[in-house]
């Protein structure tokens, strides 16, 4: 136990590889409890009980991407692909707003057709709204065309890199390469993005070891959003015969993750909840995460857009969804957040009214 509480600290107060690796694959019980209560401890002091709620609005499933791991990659001909227009994105986020969202997420595979313009009307209709940040995930552009999307009122960018491995970069993502996407990344942040990345936990090919690299990078980068899922497998990929990626890792990473970056955004993945429908969410928000992404997309589209297999559903209204999230949150002792969320806020420990 000594050794173990050691061992926490210093992960805490120096991160480093051994000590990482030691908590992704130690088989003790209590070491894992340790763990994952330290975490909630850190969660709770760094960022408070708030849980932040971002609206993910998925505009597009074409792709020109050939990723070995993702149902909507350009060479999967049984996909329906759809484009939605720029009017009907706004009105998406228009009614997302209403019901109480604070941030949207505009997501879609690297699809060209949207231009520069496109891109500045959606922005800026939408901070029009009011209070309302928005995330773009569409993938690698030009330095140009993100610092287009930034001046017109971009505040976020998630570019998961899914692994730091390059050989399995190189291998799951043919025609990519892993310099490109830390090269957007860091431009990203240059730029002035709160800047998002993250993997996929159970990659076929990925070890412990490279776990611990992609941890150590997120501190590197200070990445300030991190997204940590399993990687589960789509019927209609190369990859279709590999196992599901583990769920109790997919905790520790999010434990560690927390221990290590204290003051990140770090989401109860919607791929959590698709492998444990009933405890996922509730178990990752207990183990450090304080972010959840309800998906707002029009059913008609949402069905489409299968990166992932069997990916939750939740067929009921906006207003409804947050409710029901609220009595859940309420549960573990905590509430929605009713700003944008950004990583640098108030002082959580003020805002919950200690001083
Ligand atoms: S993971 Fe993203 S970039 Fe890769 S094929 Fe899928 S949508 Fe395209």
């Amino acid at each position: 136990m000594i050794e173990m509480n050691h061992r926490l600290r210093r992960l805490y107060n120096e991160p480093n590889r051994e000590d990482i690796i030691y908590f992704l694959e130690t088989s003790q019980k209590d070491e894992l409890n340790a763990l994952y209560s330290f975490a909630d401890q850190i969660r709770k002091q760094y960022v408070g009980d708030a849980v932040h709620l971002r609206a993910i609005i998925e505009f597009s499933n074409y792709c020109r991407c050939g990723c070995l791991y993702c149902g909507i990659n350009r060479a999967n001909t049984r996909v329906q692909r759809y484009r939605i227009s720029r009017e009907e994105i706004v009105s998406i986020a228009a009614d997302a707003y209403k019901s109480g969202y604070r941030t949207v997420v505009l997501q879609s595979g690297e699809d060209p057709t949207y231009s520069i313009d496109d891109y500045i009307y959606i922005i800026r209709k939408i901070k029009k709204l009011g209070d309302i940040a928005i995330t773009l995930a569409c993938g690698e552009k030009e330095e140009e065309e993100y610092f287009y999307f930034y001046s017109a009122g971009a505040d976020r960018y998630l570019l998961k890199h899914e692994t730091s491995d390059p050989i399995l970069y190189d291998r799951l993502n043919p025609g990519m390469s892993l310099e490109n996407r830390i090269k957007c990344l860091k431009t990203l942040k240059r730029i002035g993005y709160q800047t998002g990345s993250g993997i996929m936990i159970g990659l076929p090919g990925q070890t412990i070891e490279s776990i611990a690299d992609d941890i150590l990078f997120f501190l590197e980068m200070d990445i300030d959003m991190i997204g940590c899922g399993p990687f589960i497998p789509h019927p209609d990929t190369p990859l279709k015969d590999s196992p599901v990626g583990s769920e109790e890792l997919t905790y520790r990473v999010l434990a560690i993750n927390r221990i290590v970056t204290r003051n990140t955004l770090l989401p109860a993945t919607t791929a959590l909840s698709t492998i444990n429908e009933h405890e996922g969410r509730k178990l990752a928000l207990m183990r450090g995460a304080n972010v959840v992404m309800p998906n707002v997309t029009p059913l008609k589209y949402r069905q489409l857009y299968e990166i992932y297999p069997n990916k939750k559903r939740i067929e009921v209204s906006s207003t409804d969804m947050i409710r029901d999230l609220e009595t859940q949150f309420h549960q573990i002792g905590r509430y929605i957040s009713h700003s944008p969320g950004d990583r640098y806020q108030e002082d959580p420990y003020i805002a919950n009214g200690h001083c």
